[in-house]
């Protein structure tokens, strides 16, 4: 199995726009962040893990142009605004591509772009085919992705819940403040874990870099990387400061897991 972090930055991605670059060194090109999205491969099969602002940036700079399957962890702007690139992979694709995710993830998608997921009105049947099809998830209950086993678990983003999920040995766990026992159980005996870590301070939605390592050192994957990191984190002021088997993220970097 294969991991690629299209993009492994906050909201406002890094630098902020206006050229704010915070505690980072602008010349250190892996301080550069896009908002966050992964594609996982197993095999033939990619499955996309939301679709940031940045989604079509992302997928020429890593040369993928064929998408299978897309899972989605919330509807937050920086996880969603991607959507109508859906078109493009569908018709890369040439069908249909499974869009998944949990029943008030799937509404509030269909509301913002109904012509993705349903036939519109038209003369020309041809015109506005539906690119996606919604398919439910809950948490805790495994689902097939195009082959792809996932186990979706119920993570606390403070002012939502984000779905963890759970590719064999392998977890990514963004945008969550608070993992619960649930949670925990899901992830026990995993070697690679991409992990939240917003900053060093306490926030309210996002785990800060001491909880974060609390939470490494439970699960003890043997690599844990941190992601959807702000302005405030320093690539590598925070590698030097990182214990063994933890690293911070950076756009582009690819993850092999047996
Ligand atoms: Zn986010």
């Amino acid at each position: 199995m294969k991991v690629t972090m299209l993009g492994c930055g906050p909201s406002q991605g890094v630098p902020v726009i206006g050229d704010r670059w915070g505690n980072c060194d602008a010349s250190n090109p892996k301080n550069r962040r896009s908002r966050p999205s992964i594609v996982v491969e197993d095999g033939n099969t990619k499955i996309l893990v939301d679709m940031s602002p940045d989604i079509r940036d992302q997928l020429l700079s890593n040369k993928i142009s064929k998408i299978d399957a897309i899972l989605f962890t919330h509807l937050h702007y920086d996880h969603v605004a991607g959507l109508g690139e859906l078109r493009t992979l569908s018709f890369l694709a040439k069908r249909r591509l499974e869009v998944f995710g949990t029943a008030s993830v799937l509404k509030g998608l269909e509301r913002g772009a109904g012509y993705l997921f349903h036939s519109q009105k038209s003369d020309d049947k041809n015109l506005y085919k539906p690119s996606a099809e919604a398919r439910e998830i809950r948490y805790g209950a495994g689902f097939n992705a195009q082959g792809v086993q996932v186990l979706p678990f119920c993570q606390d983003h403070g002012v939502c819940e984000s779905a963890g999920f759970r590719f064999g040995k392998f977890a990514y766990s963004t945008d969550v403040v608070v993992l619960n026992e649930t949670a925990f159980a899901a992830l026990e005996g995993i070697e690679v874990w991409i992990v939240d870590c917003l900053r060093d301070d306490p926030h309210p939605t996002h785990a800060h870099f001491e909880r974060t390592l609390q939470w490494i050192d439970r699960v003890k994957p043997k690599r844990a990387i941190l992601t959807h990191m702000n302005f405030e984190v320093d690539y590598a002021k925070m590698l030097a400061r990182c214990p063994k088997g933890v690293e911070p993220g950076y756009d582009g970097m690819i993850l092999d897991i047996d």
